[in-house]
């Protein structure tokens, strides 16, 4: 605290990002990125933007980038899609621009803990919705008035996911609140809600390259909705920052979106994976939610989460621990390459048997 502060700025409660250790050789499994590099093809791009031309500003409407991305869904138009940089400032926006309502927003217990950090920040009411005993959403619990919806699908950290079908009943349920479903880790085996559109006005869909493009360091977002939202997100982000996405993240990006191959070949990696480091665990004796993310979460019945989150950085190896009720005997473990799933297995299986 200071007297220098704005009064806002004492009582927020900003969001605290898993470790980014400056130390290497570590096998780092706590914040999801992923495990493989970006599209070569995105590499060659940014490369290629590198020279005299970034004396002059980016397109403040990134065109290229939201063609691509319209491109890549079928059935949506440039119109329909908003970039950011990264999708929390997507979601910021988001929040500001469709979410900040006279009646409370509604989001599940256990979730992505940015949300109520935005609604501190904009003084957007909320009520949080418990997950089942088996942390599954829902939907009939959300039938109740609200100023919006918003949650991960599949959710985090859980790693569940809610099947199309169950996206397109919350929405007709509640036509006059904006559906927000953040599809940061859609790739890993879901089906995206990108298709409801067309139907349904009060859907916003947020997705993020951080993850299954593997450009968390490039910071790059985007938003799909009919026009109307879209302008809505518009009118905060030229109220904020005109240019939040420079001129290498354009061409990153729009390569990234434009090679599908790498996306597929890496995707479908992870996904082998994450088949390989649920069996093992399970042979550990853990218990593992059934995951459609690039994450897994388990808790094991005789080893508390906490201690073992300690005994595995001794030897390396980082993983998401939440100190939260109800999912304080967990954690979130990052699907590595194989080789690294492995070491953390070969860990675990010493701790677990000493
Ligand atoms: C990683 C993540 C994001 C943020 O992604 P960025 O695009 O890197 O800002 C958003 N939502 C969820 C649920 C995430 O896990």
């Amino acid at each position: 605290m200071s007297r220098f502060w704005s009064p806002i700025v004492s009582a927020l409660q900003p969001y605290v990002p898993g470790e980014q250790p400056k130390l290497v050789n570590l096998v780092k499994l706590n914040t999801n990125e992923n495990p493989y590099g970006p599209s070569p093809r995105a590499l060659a791009a940014m490369a290629a933007e590198l020279n005299d031309s970034l004396r002059l500003y980016p397109d403040p409407e990134s065109v290229r980038l939201r063609e691509a991305i319209a491109e890549f869904f079928a059935d949506i138009r440039i119109e329909q899609v908003f970039v950011g940089n990264g999708s929390d400032e997507v979601l910021a926006h988001a929040f500001l621009a469709l979410l900040k309502k006279d009646r409370p927003i509604l989001f599940p217990d256990i979730t992505y803990s940015f949300y109520p950090v935005y609604c501190g920040l904009y003084g957007i009411d909320y009520r949080t919705v418990p997950l089942d005993e088996h942390f599954a959403l829902r939907i009939a619990d959300y039938a109740r008035p609200n100023g919006g919806i918003i949650f991960p699908n599949p959710n985090a950290p859980t790693g569940r996911l809610l099947p199309r079908s169950e996206i397109a009943a919350l929405l007709e349920a509640n036509p006059d609140s904006v559906v927000v479903i953040d599809e940061a880790y859609i790739d890993f085996g879901g089906e995206s809600a990108v298709p409801l559109i067309k139907h349904h006005a009060n859907l916003l869909v947020v997705q993020t390259l951080s993850k299954s493009r593997s450009l968390a360091g490039l910071r790059v977002g985007f938003a799909i909705g009919q026009p109307e939202l879209i302008e809505a997100l518009n009118r905060v982000k030229n109220s904020f920052n005109s240019y939040p996405l420079d001129r290498l993240a354009i061409a990153g990006a729009t390569a990234a979106i434009e090679d599908r191959e790498w996306f597929d070949q890496t995707r479908q990696a992870v996904m082998r994976s994450r088949a390989f480091l649920c069996a093992e665990l399970e042979t550990l004796g853990f218990e593992v939610l059934p995951s459609a993310a690039n994450f897994v979460f388990a808790r094991h019945p005789r080893h508390d989460a906490q201690r073992l989150a300690h005994r595995l950085r001794e030897r390396g190896i980082i993983v998401r621990h939440f100190r939260q009720p109800r999912i304080e005997q967990f954690l979130r473990i990052t699907v590595g390459t194989d080789e690294q799933c492995a070491t953390l297995i070969a860990a675990l299986k010493e701790i677990v048997s000493a």
